[in-house]
């Protein structure tokens, strides 16, 4: 079974930021899939050995606890699906994150458990694999014991701050109780792994962007490819213009851009 695992972040009237979806066409986006039939999973039931092997599956995820998701919620919850949100424990206790307010706090967070499964997004949303281990296992630690507290349950699941990842972070990750960590690979998750893949959902996704994905992840693919591919030839023109420019003797002005 495969299950695609969508990731959003704030979901406003109207979206400003690149990774913003609107209200509304997050509402036309999981309407279409359910409209279509597909079969919308909590996340923690991703490998759930019971569910049938065929048919379409998908799973919808919020990062970063922002207030905005409250009516995606609702509106989750009047469908009967159920989400799963993953929380930067220092933003929940101030309320104030990387865009300033507007974050769920305590209250907040209990007041929506009802309708939405909770799982940790590290202290400070720093990226794991770019710090000492020590540390990242401080933040995995520490943000699950938040979130235990502020719910009074058990919590084992997670997602990765930025995606960030090792080996090293993955088995910390396990070591400290995580029984499914959220990646930011663009891929369907395969049934089994404790690695769950997830594919963003980005301001320029359009009402069709789930189901699209989901019956033809082809398109998917492509356009991550051409992206790769775009990257790969702007770093090829920049190694020609810096080897003209050395010819020349010159200093390489591109070269603080790489
Ligand atoms: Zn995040």
């Amino acid at each position: 079974m495969s299950v695609f695992v969508f990731m959003y972040h704030r979901t406003p009237a109207e979206a400003q930021d690149r990774f913003d979806v609107s209200l509304s066409t997050f509402k036309a986006q999981v309407d279409a899939l359910i409209e279509a039939g597909v079969k919308i999973v909590p996340f923690d039931a991703v490998n759930d050995h019971a569910a049938p092997r065929h048919g379409k599956y998908a799973c919808i995820t919020f990062d970063d606890g922002h207030a905005s998701n409250a009516p995606a919620y609702e509106h989750l919850a009047e469908r009967g699906v159920r989400p799963a949100s993953f929380i930067v424990r220092r933003w929940a206790e101030t309320g104030v994150g990387e865009h300033g307010a507007g974050y769920m706090q305590a209250e907040e967070l209990q007041a929506i458990a009802p309708i939405c499964d909770l799982g940790a997004h590290g202290v400070n949303h720093v990226c794991l694999a770019k710090i000492p281990l020590a540390e990242a296992a401080e933040e995995l630690c520490s943000s699950r014991a938040y979130l235990e507290q502020v719910l009074d349950r058990t919590v084992d699941t997670m997602a990765l701050p930025g995606g960030s990842q090792s080996p090293e972070v993955m088995a910390s990750a396990r070591a400290a109780g995580y029984r499914l960590i959220g990646t930011s690979v663009a891929s369907p998750h395969t049934l089994g792994g404790d690695a769950v893949n997830r594919i963003v959902v980005p301001r320029a996704a359009r009402d069709d962007f789930l189901i699209r994905t989901v019956r033809e992840p082809g398109v998917l693919w492509a356009a991550r490819e051409a992206e790769r591919s775009f990257r790969r030839s702007r770093r090829e023109t920049l190694r020609r213009i810096r080897a003209s420019l050395s010819a020349f003797g010159g200093r390489s002005a591109v070269a603080a851009e790489a």
